[in-house]
């Protein structure tokens, strides 16, 4: 009790500030690690503590075994839903509140981190993260109260080669990579990317499929793609809730589900050429990631390297920024792994020190939902009109304007078709009147009933107007989901209770394991305190177990020291072969500029490089300053009347002075091969044997077209007729004498 209160009084304090929640998940040994032999599992977990006891298959039995804690640990018995109910949903809870949030899944390949995000989402056992949270969010708008308005929206992309491709795009694979652009307001983003408005869980279950499609197609032709790329899952839920003021008040969660690419060291995967560079940028941008940690973790450092990657970028707001995050590292339990399952735990422990500032984004400027709402209120006010001048035409008042707003607009069409009917009736009637009137003239009868025809025309084209504006009303407010009412929510209250209560326990184990945590951490520090000693010997024997328990410990942290100076150099070493890399290949582009293009050629080019510090890279700028391009460029000349297109002087003196020998050149685009068959008959046999062959050489098509040799092209206009572009310009021949004078 005295605990819980503590706990809530440390929370009331740094209300603002939480830190970074990490779960860790240790998949099943697979089939081929079975077979390798019966070493077992190198990882042990006490769910219960939220520990984790990794072993060294190489290091003697000795050797002290490493133990990491965490806020939740997943041994390979846990369930999908285990994982989502105890350390997904009071995330996903949030974001409906309008926090951001963020889960990511970090870890090797294999390790089951597309598993835990996405899982086999048809089955209901095995739906992870991704899914779990569709449910979540749809069932929770289903059950809102109804004086809310929802807009779900949803994005995915994936960073591939440090680009950030749209996976919504339709041709994905070849579209340009997008851009990432800052905003005060909602900090990173990626500009033009698509994002698609979902009204249930099978639109959006729709979007997911179709982005990983788009990965998919990757992974066959360019060997395991998906595991190349970070993907990235976006769901932007808007929450437009009357707030005590009166005035509608928008709440804006945004969700970002990340499954980022195998953490695995690039020598590991004995990859060579094209592929070391792709997971050089993997490392890279994975390496950034870990610095990114690591300088928050620290807490001393000033300078966060966000702007290092990509990857980085979007994440800056889920790692030290505004927004509530959960980690969910992945391990596998082979032996043969050792070393990539102590650096994920590594990462993960480092994560857990880094705090979030998450607040409520409470009415941001770029909400969509706003602009919804506006336009739907628009087009109601435009329907309003045609109705309100319906009734006018009608002869009707109607004063009550305080009609409910729902089935409004159904009024207003049924109305709208009312009026129609009435007034193709009253058109009828007086067109059959007209017809039977024996007293008018048979001209006026026909501008009379001309007449008519046009009202009824007129009256058609309103009425399909008005249906035009319906449509689109509708179309517009069924994206708006209103809490209650647009789902149908078939789970029965039984159901409802067992999920409460599901929520229940998983809270109440949560609360446990950190009580759990807290006390153990407690007990080292009130040890010492509450040791009285009745003897010397007895003092002894105390210090001498507490030396014993000291020297452990100090063997565990000389035993951490050196494994981490161990990862230092390799990762160094990692680093420098990369940087080998990029060094050789930046000698060959120096040694091409230097010997393929001219000085002059280099220097425009350097002078039209610039920095570009929103996107980090260097690029071009255009060849005409965009203000000016009209006073700089030269104009292209008008060509002048009677030519076909603009010609040089000479050409003009040349046509001028007609077949003068001074003006006539060869020109080459008129050269044709010469396509006489050589003269071999004599010498070669087979020609002989093959007397058709050399016959149809002598009656090919190009001879039938006319060979023709050099021919100046200013020769008379007769001899020029064989080809389109020649008789262009033999109009031009004929076109000059008059022109020219
Ligand atoms: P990653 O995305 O980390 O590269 P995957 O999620 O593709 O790895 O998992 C690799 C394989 O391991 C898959 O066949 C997956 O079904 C299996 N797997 C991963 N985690 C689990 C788990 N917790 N329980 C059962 N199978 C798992
Ligand atoms: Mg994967």
């Amino acid at each position: 009790m005295l605990l819980g209160e503590k706990q809530k009084l440390v929370m009331s304090k740094n209300k603002s500030s939480e830190s970074v929640k990490v779960v860790v998940r240790c998949r099943p040994l697979n089939r081929k690690e079975e077979s390798i032999g019966p070493s077992g599992s190198i990882v042990q977990m006490d769910i219960r503590l939220g520990q984790i006891i990794l072993r060294n298959p190489r290091a003697p039995p000795s050797e002290p075994q490493k133990t990491f804690t965490f806020d939740a640990v997943y041994d390979a018995n846990s369930k999908q839903r285990d994982l989502y109910d105890e350390s997904v949903q009071p995330l996903i809870d949030s974001v409906l509140d309008g926090f951001n949030g963020t889960i990511f899944a970090y870890g090797q390949t294999g390790t089951g981190k597309t598993y835990t995000m996405q899982g086999a989402w048809m089955d209901p056992e095995k739906r992870g993260v991704i899914p779990n949270a569709f449910d979540h969010i749809f069932t929770h708008i289903s059950r809102a109260q109804s004086d809310r308005q929802y807009l779900v929206r949803a994005s995915y992309l994936e960073i591939y080669l440090e680009e950030v491709r749209d996976l919504l795009d339709p041709n994905h694979g070849n579209a340009r990579a997008l851009e990432l652009r800052e905003n005060p307001d909602s900090g990173v983003y990626v500009r033009d990317l698509t994002s698609c408005v979902c009204k249930s869980i099978k639109e959006i279950e729709e979007v997911m499929n179709v982005g990983n499609q788009a990965r998919a197609v990757g992974a066959t032709d360019m060997n395991e793609h998906s595991s190349r790329s970070h993907a990235l899952f976006l769901i932007t839920v808007e929450c437009s809730q009357p707030g005590p003021d009166g005035r509608k008040h928008i709440r804006v969660g945004r969700l970002n589900l990340v499954d980022l690419a195998g953490s695995e060291r690039q020598a590991k995967t004995g990859v060579q050429g094209e592929r070391l560079k792709e997971a050089a940028k993997i490392n890279l941008s994975l390496s950034a990631l870990g610095n990114v940690i690591s300088a928050l973790a620290d807490g001393r450092s000033s300078h966060v390297p966000y702007r290092d990657s990509k990857l980085t970028r979007l994440l800056q707001d889920s790692l030290g920024g505004n927004a509530k995050t959960v980690m969910v590292a992945t391990l596998g339990p082979s032996p043969q792994h050792y070393d990539e399952t102590l650096t994920t735990l590594r990462y993960a422990n480092r994560a857990k020190n880094i705090q979030n500032q998450p607040r409520v984004n409470e009415d941001p400027k770029d909400a969509l939902l706003r602009e919804f709402q506006k336009e739907i209120a628009r087009l109601r006010a435009q329907l309003h009109h045609r109705k309100w001048r319906s009734q006018q035409k009608n002869g009707e008042t109607d004063d009550d304007g305080e009609e409910g707003e729902e089935g409004e607009e159904e009024e207003v069409e049924k109305e709208a078709e009312e009026y129609v009917k009435l007034e193709e009736q009253r058109l009828e009637r007086e067109t059959e009147a007209i017809r039977g009137d024996q007293f008018l003239l048979a001209e006026e009868k026909q501008t009379l009933l001309g007449e008519k025809e046009r009202m009824m025309g007129d009256l058609r084209k309103k009425q399909e107007a008005t249906e035009q504006l319906t449509a689109k009303y509708k179309a517009m407010e069924s994206k708006l989901l209103v809490g209650g009412k647009n789902i149908m929510d078939h789970t029965n209250e039984q159901q409802k209770m067992l999920e409460m209560k599901r929520h229940e326990i998983a809270e109440q184990s949560r609360g446990e394991r950190e009580i759990q945590q807290q006390m153990m951490v407690q007990d080292e520090e009130t040890l010492e305190l509450r040791e009285t000693f009745t003897s010397l010997q007895q003092e002894v024997e105390a210090k001498t177990k507490k030396l014993k328990k000291l020297y452990a410990k100090l063997q565990c942290i000389k035993a951490e020291i050196q494994d981490v100076n161990d990862e230092h150099v390799k990762s160094r070493q990692e680093l420098e072969q990369t940087q080998n890399e990029l060094t050789r290949e930046l000698k060959f582009k120096y040694l091409i500029i230097e010997n393929f293009i001219p000085p002059e050629e280099k220097n425009k080019i350097m002078s039209r490089l610039t920095f570009d510090t929103e996107e980090d890279q260097w690029k071009f700028q255009p060849l005409v300053p965009a203000e000016s391009k009209s006073s700089q460029m030269k104009k292209r000349p008008t060509s002048a009347v009677g030519y076909k297109r603009p010609i040089s002087q000479y050409a003009r003196v040349a046509i001028a002075m007609g077949p003068h020998s001074r003006y006539r050149a060869e020109n080459i685009m008129f050269l044709e091969l010469d396509m006489t068959p050589p003269n071999t008959a004599s010498l070669d046999r087979s020609s002989e044997a093959e007397p058709n062959q050399s016959h149809s050489l002598d009656n090919s098509p190009t001879k039938e077209r006319g060979v023709r040799k050099s021919r100046s092209w200013c020769q008379s206009p007769k001899s020029l007729t064989s080809s389109s572009s020649n008789a262009s310009l033999a109009s031009c021949h004929t076109a000059t004498p008059m022109a020219a004078q």
